[in-house]
């Protein structure tokens, strides 16, 4: 599709989504993106420097829940596509105050699905003609039409045994309050595309890492505190699984879903990549005593230590309130039906990673 169109994404000012704006304004150069963010402390303009002087981009501060100002920026930029990231996305932080992760991920959602409905597909104006054959054409693509892209997380399906994997069929069983407020926005999407025949898709995907996460996820709290010589705190008995990918292999999904996928479906993206949190730590501090070895780090020359490794850190403490033991995705329907693969493997992945904390921590990033 080479038509100009525009396209508001939220949350951008964030991790995932600082990382998907500049890879799809540069793959598709007909595209202006509209951000959408409230720039709560998970949002961070620096994230989006490069950016900043494009044409093709335009930033907006505010609150996806004002309808206000929602409809608003529909109708001045002709907003043509939506890709939500905007999103409360810290577990830890929906367990000590549940409230804003309702208000954002569930209101929020609600308010950007039905403004974009009434926009693209009620209102008797000039969209109408152009747009009508979405209503209950339950094949056809974003090529030619309005699609809502809905960006969720794993986590709507609880926790796993052992062997199992996530599939899009497996019953929805959120634990946390932010994975409740997630399940509830992907329920509200799945019914603006039934009742309304709105063209949306939805993505589930497992844990991102790279570069532009917030310290407090875990990755970057491993990298900092090791890099500080602060303990590495490690809940329980650190053998929770998560099945991690590279933030870019999700945005490659996200574009392929968003070009190709169909109405109405939903789709897994995850990389089989399945590790404890243990061995992920271990795996950091490996390579960190490699590449910054702890006789070399100027930060810890100023304090008192005896470490001999960066594997000296690592703490045990309390577990998590309802920590799910296990997630692991099952992306076959991603990989046949619409010929997505993961780029990196985590062996590659991670190593880029580190080296984009090395330089924020040892340099200085704000
Ligand atoms: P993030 O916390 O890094 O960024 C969220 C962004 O949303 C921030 O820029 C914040 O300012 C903005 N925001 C928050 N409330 C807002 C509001 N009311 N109005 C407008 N903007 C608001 O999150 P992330 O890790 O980039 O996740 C992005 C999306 O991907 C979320 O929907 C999350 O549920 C989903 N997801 C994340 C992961 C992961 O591992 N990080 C995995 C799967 C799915």
């Amino acid at each position: 599709d080479n038509t100009n169109k525009t396209i508001l994404v939220t949350g951008c000012a964030g991790f995932i989504g600082s990382n998907f704006v500049p890879y799809f304004l540069d793959k598709y150069p007909n595209y202006n993106l509209v951000n959408l963010d409230l720039l709560t402390y998970a949002g961070d303009l620096q994230n989006l420097k490069e950016c900043e002087n494009n044409p093709r981009y335009k930033f907006i501060k505010g609150d996806i829940c004002n309808r206000e100002l929602v409809e608003f920026i529909f109708t001045e930029y002709d907003i043509q596509g939506v890709i939500h990231f905007a999103a409360e996305s810290h577990v830890d932080n929906s367990i000590k105050n549940p409230g804003v992760f309702v208000q954002t991920n569930v209101t929020g959602t609600f308010t950007l699905v039905d403004v974009a409905y009434k926009h693209w597909m009620e209102k008797p104006f000039t969209y109408k003609n152009k747009y009508l054959p979405t209503i209950h054409n339950q094949q056809s693509t974003e090529a030619s039409l309005p699609r809502f892209h809905h960006i969720s997380t794993d986590e709507v399906y609880g926790t796993l045994n052992e062997t199992d994997l996530f599939t899009e069929s497996t019953p929805y069983a959120p634990n946390s309050p932010y994975s409740a407020s997630k399940a509830s926005s992907d329920m509200i999407i799945r019914a603006y595309n039934e009742t309304y025949g709105l063209n949306t898709v939805i993505t589930n995907c497992s844990n991102n890492y790279g570069p532009k996460q917030h310290d407090e996820k875990l990755i970057p709290t491993i990298i900092r505190k090791a890099l500080a010589g602060e303990n590495i705190p490690i809940y329980g008995d650190g053998k929770n699984i998560r099945d991690w990918l590279y933030v870019l292999d999700h945005c490659k999904g996200i574009d392929i879903v968003y070009h190709t996928g169909k109405t109405g479906e939903v789709y897994n993206i995850g990389g089989r990549n399945e590790r404890t949190n243990l061995k992920i730590v271990d795996k950091i501090c490996s390579i960190l005593d490699e590449v910054y070895p702890v006789e070399n780090n100027y930060q810890l020359s100023t304090i008192n230590h005896q470490l001999k490794s960066y594997k000296d850190l690592i703490t045990f403490v309390e577990d998590r309130a309802g920590h799910d033991r296990r997630y692991a995705i099952d992306a076959t329907k991603l990989e046949n039906e619409l010929g997505w693969k993961a780029d990196e493997t985590f062996d590659t992945g991670i190593i880029k990673t580190i080296e984009w904390y090395l330089n924020k921590y040892k340099k200085g990033y704000n």
